[in-house]
């Protein structure tokens, strides 16, 4: 009986032992992180843009970067979802990250917009309970690396589709199967104001580094190789949506009106308030147009609040017909009513 009672006793303490903060610290699981290098195979998405901008070779040579880097942290496992230029569906994407336990999959991207007159950075996420949680919280973390590069900060977004759940395949694979995802879509090809960013395998590994601190700061990793240490990196977790939807803007800009304050018809100078509003997700750029809608000029992001003043030079010798366009977060847009100021003098 006594040396029962001893077994006992000592497996008690092993338990207790185990219990205990810090004590078991090096068994500690290692994170899991899965990178999806998007698109691959067949298609060319990009290429019918501009030959050097092939999403697929982009998001390859990012997630290579992005893997390398990582691995140079403590407690991190790091996973591709493909490592050559291979064809894989978005849910065998979401299967790979949970075949190897992912904790997260980081799906990586370029854009592109049917006008091509978009840009800016972006990230996806479920609209979702923890799954948005989580990415409204890594999302905030990997703009931050991403705006470093001058790229404007088009947010974090939630899209669904006509079964109202998550728009994108690869988001509600990956949230079937328990695994929280985001889509990085680090910036446009088909824009000159963006697409210099990503134009040589240097900057496209500097993109990966980037995601890579992203990713180190969300699960509070360390390297000494790096001499980085985010253990307590300070974030705030997004919480949950109310409701555990997002439900995202479906509705272009309300109450698109411009003014022309004033206008010298000798120098072509013309001042411009306009006004525009968005309770879902804001205001995010505007274009004007001279000639009455037939042509749009590049856009500009809308910073401030519901009224914005800007000044446009129209040509000399000209009657413009002025307009203005007001686009929302996602990228939804409205146009105002016209003013002609009057017959400007040639110049
Ligand atoms: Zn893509």
């Amino acid at each position: 009986m006594k040396k029962k009672t001893a077994i006992i006793t000592c497996f008690l303490a092993v338990c207790m032992l185990a219990l205990l903060p810090g004590v078991q610290a090096d068994a500690k699981e290692p994170v899991v992180v899965v990178i999806d290098p998007g698109h691959g195979g067949e298609e060319n998405r990009g290429g019918e843009v501009l030959p050097h901008y092939v999403e697929k070779n982009l998001t390859l040579q990012v997630a290579q970067a992005m893997k390398q880097t990582l691995e140079q942290f403590e407690g991190v496992e790091v996973y591709l979802t493909r490592t050559t230029d291979q064809e894989l569906s978005l849910e065998q994407r979401a299967q790979i990250a949970r075949s190897y336990g992912a904790d997260f999959l980081f799906s990586l991207h370029f854009n592109m917009s049917a006008e091509h007159n978009l840009y800016g950075t972006e990230v996806w996420t479920s609209a979702f309970g923890k799954y948005y949680s989580a990415g409204q919280t890594f999302g905030k973390l990997q703009l931050a690396e991403m705006t470093q590069y001058g790229l404007f900060n088009k947010g974090i977004k939630t899209r669904l589709n006509s079964r109202g759940t998550d728009y994108y395949g690869v988001i509600r694979a990956s949230r079937a199967l328990d695994v929280p995802c985001v889509i990085i879509e680090h910036c446009y090809m088909d824009h000159p104001i963006d697409s210099p960013q990503a134009n040589s395998p240097q900057k496209l590994a500097a993109f990966g580094v980037s995601d890579a601190m992203a990713v180190a700061k969300y699960f509070r990793l360390k390297s000494p190789a790096l001499g980085l240490d985010f253990s307590n990196y300070p974030y705030e977790l997004v919480a949950a949506p109310a409701g555990g939807i997002s439900v995202p803007d479906s509705t272009p800009p309300e109450n698109v009106a411009m003014t022309v304050t004033s206008a010298d018809l000798n120098t072509g100078k013309v001042d411009i308030s306009l006004s525009a509003s968005d309770p879902q997700s804001g205001m995010l750029y505007y274009s004007y147009s001279i000639d009455g809608g037939a042509t749009w000029s590049v856009l500009t992001p809308w910073t401030g609040g519901n009224t914005i003043q800007f000044s446009i030079t129209v040509p000399g010798g000209s009657q413009p017909v002025i307009m203005c366009r007001a686009y929302n977060g996602y990228d939804y847009h409205t146009d105002s009513n016209f003013a002609v100021p009057g017959v400007f003098a040639a110049r």
